[in-house]
């Protein structure tokens, strides 16, 4: 039960987004931990960085330092070049001569910016078509988790990113192309790969945009795992010709004042500021990603479906609940106060434990590139434990004050109500009354009806009892067949009333008793004492006057109540009602 409830919460707190940073935040560390792949043998990322910048003196570089750059670049024959700059403006000099280098280098794929604030790509470029958007896509904390592969613009037509046309170049050299398999779902192959597109909900997303094709980044790493070149040592002729053979080159900026740098799984901000990525480097990541899901079948990251998620924080909550009952379980074989704290300890120390184990195995899958969510899971696990441990013990102490055959309060909880009435009522100058109630010949009941008979008589009076008086009075078991009622706030007065109520309350039940001298039904005598402000007497003194009371009753004939004072001797303050 409190594993169910405890699961539609999660998943409610999941649904409104409220889960997503910390389901994010595992993912980056899960990114972080594993082991890197080798740096991709296919593709090298031509950086332009501050000392680049520095030896041209000017940004953005002219026209012509751009042509000369991918000229040097094509004489080594790549099998694409990507240029990741913005380059709608003309900037001299060179204009002409960067012109010249569009038309004539087949392989060469500039961007534009397709989505929101749009930047145009090189009008010649664009003329041949040869231009992939350059657009990321960021979360809501910054980050790059998603690749965007294309766009369907206002006129329907399908824009691709720079990393599937620098891919599909690369790939068209193998005689691989892309084919659509599933045309509703969108499922497209490309040599080993089958494309699926992100939703909004996938793995620890809640209501992410997923216009356009998406797909989850499956990073091979920073830019420390991308082979660089300089652009200076390309312009100076200083790369050997077989580190840019038969690659993709990317040619980006990586200058920290050119600030095209984004915050990736791998920026950590646990020391420190977070360290960005150039946007190449992404841009690699999601090239290399198609490349080798292409090639060599390097799984994309796979997420469940929302049912299958449903379940697995279902499944850990009930962990998180069983982690909870074993409080129960101990407390029903041990006494209550001495073990509490340590099933509570236990109880912590499982669920760690199997906090422990989620988080491993969320990682182990990972690690085969599912994407299964730990943050809602952990938080069902916990909340599990909590809810039914509070409810396991909320139950024990229930049954430790409650007399078990007639559900009123049992002695051990008269005692403690009786005292924290005494010291509570009184002190707030108010009457505290008491009365017992015995049933009248109840030994001869049993004898005639048998014992279960008697049990259900006690059950009956107990229940006529407790509705004769108010909801805040207490009404226990004090013995075999008495009860007794604290009726704080109550004058003598009243509690004679209420007891009469009780009594005839009782009778009115008409169980039959033939054997009763008190009459033809089951009867109680009753006892009743009351004590007021400034009372010097103790609580016992209380009992002890209703009990004379109700030994009275008992003497009189059974089946009637009687008030009694409490001992004269212990009561020393003036304007009592009874000195
Ligand atoms: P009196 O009117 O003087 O109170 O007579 P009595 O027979 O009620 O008093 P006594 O104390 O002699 O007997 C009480 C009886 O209550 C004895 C016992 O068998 C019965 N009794 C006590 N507890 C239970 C119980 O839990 N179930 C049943 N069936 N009987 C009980
Ligand atoms: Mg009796
Ligand atoms: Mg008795």
């Amino acid at each position: 039960m409190a594993a169910g409830s405890v699961t539609v919460l999660v998943i409610a707190a999941g649904s409104a987004g409220l889960l997503q940073p910390l389901e994010w935040a595992t993912l980056d560390l899960f990114f972080r931990l594993r082991p890197l792949e080798p740096p991709d043998p296919r593709i090298a990322i031509v950086t332009i960085g501050e000392s680049d910048i520095k030896k041209v003196g000017q940004w953005p570089i002219p026209d012509a330092v751009l042509a000369k750059l991918i000229e040097k670049l094509e004489a080594h024959h790549p099998r694409a070049i990507g240029l990741a700059l913005y380059r709608d403006l003309p900037v001299a000099p060179g204009n002409q001569a960067l012109e010249e280098v569009f038309r004539s280098t087949p392989n060469l794929i500039g961007v534009e910016k397709a989505v929101g604030e749009t930047v145009a790509p090189p009008a010649t470029l664009s003329k041949l078509d040869r231009v992939g958007i350059a657009d990321l896509l960021l979360d809501a904390d910054g980050k790059v988790r998603r690749g965007l592969l294309s766009v369907r613009n206002q006129g329907g037509q399908t824009k691709l990113s720079l990393g599937v046309r620098l891919a599909l170049t690369y790939l068209q050299a193998e005689g691989v192309s892309l084919q659509m398999i599933d045309a509703k779902k969108k499922h497209l192959q490309l040599g080993k790969a089958v494309f699926v597109p992100f939703r909004g909900n996938d793995g620890g997303y809640a209501g992410a945009n997923a216009g356009g094709y998406q797909i989850l980044l499956n990073f091979r790493g920073g830019e420390d795992n991308f082979a660089t070149l300089s652009m200076t040592d390309v312009l100076e002729n200083r790369i050997p010709p077989e580190k840019v053979r038969d690659r993709i080159l990317i040619v980006g900026a990586a200058a920290p004042s050119l600030n095209d740098v984004f915050l990736t799984p791998y920026s950590s901000s646990f020391k420190g500021a977070p360290v960005p990525t150039p946007s190449a480097v992404i841009h690699a990541n999601l090239t290399s990603q198609i490349l080798s899901a292409a090639l060599d079948g390097r799984p994309f990251i796979r997420v469940w479906d929302e049912p299958v998620e449903a379940l697995w924080i279902f499944l850990w909550s009930v962990a998180g609940a069983a982690a909870g009952v074993q409080e129960c379980l101990f407390v029903a074989a041990c006494p209550l106060e001495k073990h509490s704290f340590l099933t509570w300890a236990i109880q912590a120390f499982c669920t760690v434990l199997a906090g422990g184990a989620l988080l491993i195995s969320c990682y182990l899958a990972f690690l085969g590139s599912w994407w299964v969510p730990a943050a809602a899971p952990l938080l069902a696990l916990t909340g599990s434990a909590i809810a039914s441990s509070a409810y396991c013990s909320r139950k024990w102490q229930r049954l430790a004050l409650v007399d078990g055959l007639t559900l009123v309060a049992n002695r051990r909880h008269f005692q403690e109500s009786l005292e924290r009435e005494w010291y509570g009522t009184l002190a707030k100058k108010r009457h505290l009354s008491l009365i017992l109630c015995d049933i009248d010949c109840f030994k001869s009941y049993n004898d005639s009806w048998g014992h279960q008979a008697g049990d259900a008589c006690l059950q009956q009076v107990a229940k006529a009892i407790a509705e004769a008086v108010r909801p805040t009075d207490v009404v226990a078991r004090y013995g075999g067949e008495e009860f007794a009622v604290i009726l704080p706030n109550t004058s003598p007065e009243i509690a004679l009333q209420v007891a009469d109520k009780i009594r005839k309350k009782v009778n009115n039940l008409k169980i039959d008793h033939p054997q009763s001298i008190a009459g033809q039904y089951v009867t109680v005598s009753c006892g009743v004492a009351s004590a007021v402000a400034d009372c010097k007497a103790a609580p016992a003194d209380l009992i002890s006057a209703a009990d004379r009371g109700l030994y009275e009753a008992k003497e009189r004939g059974r089946n009637r109540v009687i008030l009694q004072e409490l001992e004269i001797s212990k009561i020393n303050f003036p304007g009592h009602p009874y000195n």
